[in-house]
């Protein structure tokens, strides 16, 4: 059985929300009910509305050992069409007391949902059929297996001391690994709690810890949002300090953004780094030395190496020389769905290739410099992290938010390009860029600056480099 591990105490929240609060108890008891009535559908989908109900639903296809396809309440028709085409969820459980919109999305798909099982391999139970966000083509599902969930989860617990007595809060999304199984199975199978703000804002987060949340789970925007906010307002610098531990993921926390936060509260937030497909890899133990723009060893049970371009083992351990990671352990899925092509191309002789680049230093602890597919600029004859580029672009007071691309350039073969949100009034090209030889290297140098009112995000708030080019 996947959740939890422990007897919780059974008046004991698990579940919070503005509305709603479900005891262990009563969230074991409405769970269970429904999945005695969804048992033996073949997959069942679930429109994540940031909702107890769709907690309720997760745990329920999970307690009847079906696997669960979350779906992003934003999505267009389109993707949907190829979600439920390619999963063919026999129920789609959503919230009726919120408007979804869902009747009319889902005309098309009413009856059709005879075909096969997705594939169990190994006989392991597929939980969730997690899409990714298809930046490369359309959105794969992700099979992930209880095995996967439970051993990340019982990773991260074992290096933050994640306990019964935790209560998490968050404004995260519920259809992707960090919102849903950090943020909402996470607190469960511990036996906590996890207290779901509905919208994010720096307030509300601060209203839950008040209230007696201890730990903190966010990505990068919301941290610079928190100290933007922090610094003007001691009272949440304050509540903000008393949280146990706060923790980053998604995307790269700025270094620039973990030296505020301590300065502001005196806490330096724990990063974690992870993947749909391998779901968390390596974290900060809060025992270990936080060291900002790391994100620590590997997890307990998963195996990291770097490999080059032509996939030798990179064995040199410092913080200069850069490969793409690989891992391999229990946090892994099973494959994606209907895509054996892409799940034989995302392996190499049983280890997953995660596309992110990275140093591994000497202690074990991970600097990843970004991905091999948007963020690798090749450029006379140098191979450079776009991550580092940005966060030396952050440290220049004038630059608010900053993500860096390349493109195509007869001298160089790459070009470096910056996009940069000012702070104020927008500091010239050429002194960002000098900004930037004079930290880093000289052809580590931005040749094209554009200054934007704000960069394009996704729901996870990573800037989505392909709108821009990249
Ligand atoms: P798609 O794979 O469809 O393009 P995506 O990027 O949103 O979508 P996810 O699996 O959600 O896919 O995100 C995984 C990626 O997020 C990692 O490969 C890595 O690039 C990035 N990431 C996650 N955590 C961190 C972190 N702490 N630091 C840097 N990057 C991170």
């Amino acid at each position: 059985m996947l959740l939890p591990t422990m007897a919780a105490p059974a008046d004991r929240p698990a579940v919070r929300f503005a509305d709603t609060t479900l005891t262990h108890e009563r969230l074991a008891a409405v769970a269970g009910d429904l999945a005695t009535r969804i048992a033996g559908r073949r997959a069942v989908a679930v429109w994540a509305t940031p909702s107890a109900h769709t907690c309720v639903a997760v745990v329920a296809g999970l307690l009847a050992g079906i696997p669960v396809v979350p779906l992003n309440p934003k999505i267009g028709q389109l993707e949907l069409a190829h979600i439920l085409n390619d999963s063919r969820p026999e129920l789609v459980l959503a919230d009726t007391d919120q408007p979804t919109g869902l009747p009319a999305l889902c005309a098309d798909f009413g009856t059709d949902f005879d075909g096969d099982l997705p594939p169990e391999p190994d006989g392991e139970q597929v939980a969730f059929i997690v899409y990714t966000s298809g930046t490369t083509g359309p959105p794969k599902g992700v099979l992930l297996p209880r095995r996967a969930v439970a051993a990340s989860l019982d990773a991260l617990a074992e290096i933050w001391d994640w306990t019964d007595a935790d209560t998490v809060v968050h404004g995260l999304p519920l259809f992707h690994v960090h919102g849903l199984i950090l943020g909402v199975l996470g607190p469960i199978r511990r036996g906590g709690a996890v207290h779901h703000v509905g919208k994010f804002s720096s307030r509300a987060i601060a209203a839950g810890l008040v209230e007696g949340a201890t730990m903190v789970f966010g990505v990068p925007t919301m941290y610079s949002r928190l100290v933007a906010d922090a610094e003007a307002d001691k009272g949440l610098a304050g509540v903000l300090a008393n949280a146990r531990v706060l923790v980053s993921g998604s995307a790269a926390l700025p270094k620039t953004v973990h030296e505020r936060i301590a300065a502001a509260t005196g806490q330096q937030v724990v990063e974690r780094y992870g993947l749909t497909e391998t779901l968390m890899n390596c974290g900060i133990r809060l025992a270990g030395e936080r060291r900002p723009g790391t994100v620590g060893p590997p997890l307990p049970g998963v195996e990291l190496r770097l490999v080059d371009d032509a996939g030798a083992v990179v064995e040199a351990r410092d913080d200069e020389t850069v490969g793409e990671i690989e891992v391999r352990g229990d946090n892994l899925f099973l494959g994606y769905l209907n895509r054996p092509d892409a799940t034989a191309q995302a392996m190499h002789d049983g280890w997953f290739r995660t596309g992110d680049m990275a140093t591994v230093a000497a202690d074990g602890y991970v600097r990843i410099v970004g991905r091999k597919a948007t963020d690798l600029i090749k450029s006379g004859g140098y191979k450079i992290g776009a991550g580092e580029i940005e966060n030396a672009l952050l440290e220049h007071p004038g630059v608010a938010e900053a993500a860096v691309t390349g493109e195509p350039d007869d001298d160089l073969g790459e070009r470096i390009v910056a996009w940069v949100v000012p702070s104020g009034e927008p500091p010239s090209a050429d002194e960002l860029a000098d900004h930037v030889a004079k930290l880093l290297a000289p052809h580590k140098r931005p040749r094209v600056v554009h200054f934007l009112e704000s960069l394009p995000r996704n729901d996870m708030g990573k800037v989505t480099k392909r709108a821009l080019g990249g």
